[in-house]
C-alpha cells in the first residue's frame, strides 16, 4: 500500500520511503489511506511474530520478509511481549513495558531500528537520526540503534527535566554510533531547537556534504505506528484465547495519550475490523485531547504546557491527531484544521464531524492528585503497582459507564518514576529516584534487574549544551564519524 500525505493526496510514498524520509513539503504526515477489512479470527493461532508478519502482509508494506523477520527477532530480547494482567472481572492491563528501556516505546522502536539500518545498508546510505526526548523516546531510540550499521543517533534531553532512571538510561549508553547531550532548558526548548534544524536547508546541505541523510524516530514516522497496531490486535486475540471474550464481542481500550501514536495504532486496528467498542483517550492536566473529543474544539490559545507526574503526556500539539483527521475527514479538511491550528492555535469540528469522532473515541483526564490516588488505590485494591501514566488510565476506568471488558494499556514500569510512585503509595517525598528506590526496596518493592544494574553503570555522556551551540556540536561529533 502506498502511504498518502495527510494534507495532499497527490503526494505518496512507499512504506520504506516514508520510513527513511518521513517529512513532507506540505508539513503533512504520511498515513494509511484505506486499511483492509480483516477477519482477525483467522489469526488466533499465530504467535506474536507471525501476527506481525501477517499484518505487514495484508497492509502490503514493501519490506522484504527476511528484513522484517530480522527486525521482529528483537522481541526475543523482551522479558515478555505484551502480556495481559487480569485485575477484576472486566479489567485487564496490557503491559507494554517489558522491553530494554521499560516503556512502551520499545514495542515499536526495537524493530524499527533494525528496519531502518537494513534499508540504509541496502541503499548504501548513512542516516543521522536526531531525537528530542522528554524521557522515554530517547532511551528507547538509543537502545534500538546501538551499534547498528549505517545509522547514527544524536539524542537531546532537557538536562533537569527527566527522571534519574531515564537520564541514566541515556547517559550510560555506550556505542560508537550514539551521542547524547543534555540541553539547558525544558523539553520544548530541546524540541524546538531540533525542529528549527530539521527545517534548515543550510544545515541539511552541510550534513549531506558529510555524507549523512536526516531522518527521525519519533511517532511522526509511520514506521513506528505500524508496530503499534500489532499489540492491540494481540491483546484482543489473547482475551479470546483465554475465553474472556467470544470473538466479535466488543472491548473497550483505555490509552494514556500524548502524541496519540499508541491510540492511533488502536484506531487502525479498529478500522481493520478489530471489535473495539470505544478507544478511551486519557490526558493529564494538559487535557487538550479530552476537550477536543468532548467538544470538537482543539484550542491551545490560552494554554501553556503544565509539568505533571505523567510527563510523557505533557503535550499540547499532539502530532498523530493529524493522521486521525485524515482517516476520518480526508485531506482537504485536515489541511484546513492543521493550518488553523498553526495560525490561530484553534480549530473547530462541525457537529457531524464530531459525531464521527465520537463514534470511535471517548475522552478522560486525570490531574496529578488523582494520579497519585490512582497509584495507591490500584495497589490497595489489586496488589498491582503502576507507573503514573498507567495510573491516569486506571483513574479513567473508574469513570467508565459500561460493563464491557476493558483493556488499560500500561505504558511504563513504575521503576522509571520511583519518586512519584513513592509519593503516591505513601505520601513520602524523596530527594531523587535513587533514594525513592531505596525506600521502596526496604518494603519489599524492588525494581526490575535492568534498573538495579543501571544505578551502578558509569556515565559516558555528561555534556550539557546551550541551545545555541547544538548545531555546531552536532557537526563536531559527525566529523569524527
Ligand atoms: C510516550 C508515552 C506515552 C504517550 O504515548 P503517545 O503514543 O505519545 O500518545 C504514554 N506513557 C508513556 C510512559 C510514554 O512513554
Amino acid at each position: 500500500m502506498l502511504l498518502v500525505d495527510s494534507r495532499n493526496p497527490q503526494q505518496t510514498k512507499s512504506f520504506t520511503q516514508a520510513l527513511l524520509e518521513p517529512s513532507s513539503p506540505t508539513g503533512g504526515l504520511f498515513s494509511f489511506q484505506n486499511v483492509p477489512n480483516l477477519d482477525f479470527q483467522a489469526y488466533l493461532h499465530l504467535d506474536y511474530t507471525q501476527l506481525a508478519q501477517a499484518l505487514f502482509g495484508v497492509l502490503s508494506l514493501d519490506v522484504a520478509p527476511a528484513i522484517l523477520q530480522e527486525a521482529l527477532k528483537r522481541y526475543e530480547g523482551f522479558s515478555d511481549i505484551a502480556p495481559l494482567k487480569h485485575l477484576s472481572p472486566t479489567l485487564y492491563v496490557q503491559e507494554l513495558l517489558h522491553g530494554p528501556t521499560l516503556a512502551f516505546k520499545d514495542m515499536a522502536l526495537q524493530p524499527f531500528g533494525i528496519l531502518l539500518s537494513q534499508l540504509a545498508q541496502q541503499r548504501q546510505e548513512k542516516y543521522l537520526i536526531l531525537v528530542a526526548t522528554s524521557g522515554d523516546t530517547g532511551p528507547a531510540s538509543l537502545a534500538s540503534f546501538a551499534s547498528l550499521p549505517n545509522t547514527y543517533v544524536i539524542c537531546f534531553y532537557p538536562a533537569s527535566g527527566t527522571s534519574l532512571i531515564q537520564a541514566l538510561q541515556m547517559q550510560t549508553m555506550d556505542a560508537p554510533n550514539l551521542k547524547v547531550f543534555g540541553i539547558k532548558g525544558n523539553f520544548d526548548d530541546a524540541q524546538s531547537t531540533l525542529k528549527v534544524l530539521l527545517k534548515d536547508t543550510g544545515f541539511k546541505a552541510i550534513l549531506q556534504k558529510q555524507g549523512f541523510l536526516l531522518s527521525v524516530a519519533n511517532s511522526i514516522n509511520i514506521g513506528r505506528i505500524v508496530f503499534q497496531i500489532i499489540y492491540h490486535v494481540w491483546g484482543y486475540l489473547e482475551l479470546v484465547r483465554h475465553h474472556a471474550l467470544h470473538y466479535g464481542q466488543p472491548l473497550n481500550i483505555l490509552v494514556p495519550s500524548g502524541n496519540f501514536g499508541n491510540a492511533l495504532g488502536a484506531f487502525y486496528a479498529k478500522q481493520m475490523g478489530l471489535p473495539i467498542a470505544k478507544i478511551g483517550i486519557v490526558s493529564n492536566a494538559n487535557n487538550v485531547l479530552e476537550e477536543w473529543i468532548k467538544t470538537g474544539v482543539y484550542d491551545i490559545r490560552q494554554r501553556s504546557l503544565l509539568k505533571t507526574y505523567a510527563p510523557a503526556m505533557d503535550i499540547l500539539k499532539s502530532s498523530n491527531v493529524e493522521r486521525l483527521l485524515y482517516a476520518l475527514l480526508g485531506s482537504q479538511r485536515t489541511l484546513e484544521c492543521m493550518q488553523a491550528l498553526e495560525q490561530e492555535q484553534i480549530y473547530t469540528l462541525q457537529p457531524q464531524e464530531l459525531q464521527i469522532l465520537q463514534k470511535h473515541f471517548e475522552s478522560f483526564s486525570c490531574d496529578d492528585e488523582s494520579c497519585l490516588k490512582s497509584i495507591l488505590e490500584t495497589y490497595q485494591k489489586y496488589g498491582y503497582l503502576v507507573d503514573p501514566h498507567t495510573a491516569t488510565a486506571l483513574h479513567a476506568y473508574q469513570q467508565l459507564q459500561t460493563d464491557l471488558p476493558c483493556v488499560v494499556v500500561s505504558t511504563a514500569s513504575w521503576s522509571k518514576f520511583a519518586q512519584t510512585t513513592l509519593l503516591g503509595l505513601q505520601g513520602v517525598a524523596s530527594t531523587d529516584d535513587r533514594q525513592a528506590l531505596e525506600i521502596l526496596a526496604t518494603q519489599g518493592i524492588t525494581p526490575p534487574q535492568r534498573v538495579k544494574e543501571l544505578l551502578n553503570r558509569p556515565k559516558i555522556h555528561t555534556e550539557v549544551l546551550e541551545t545555541a551551540s547544538v548545531a555546531s556540536q552536532i557537526q563536531v561529533w559527525l566529523e569524527k564519524h
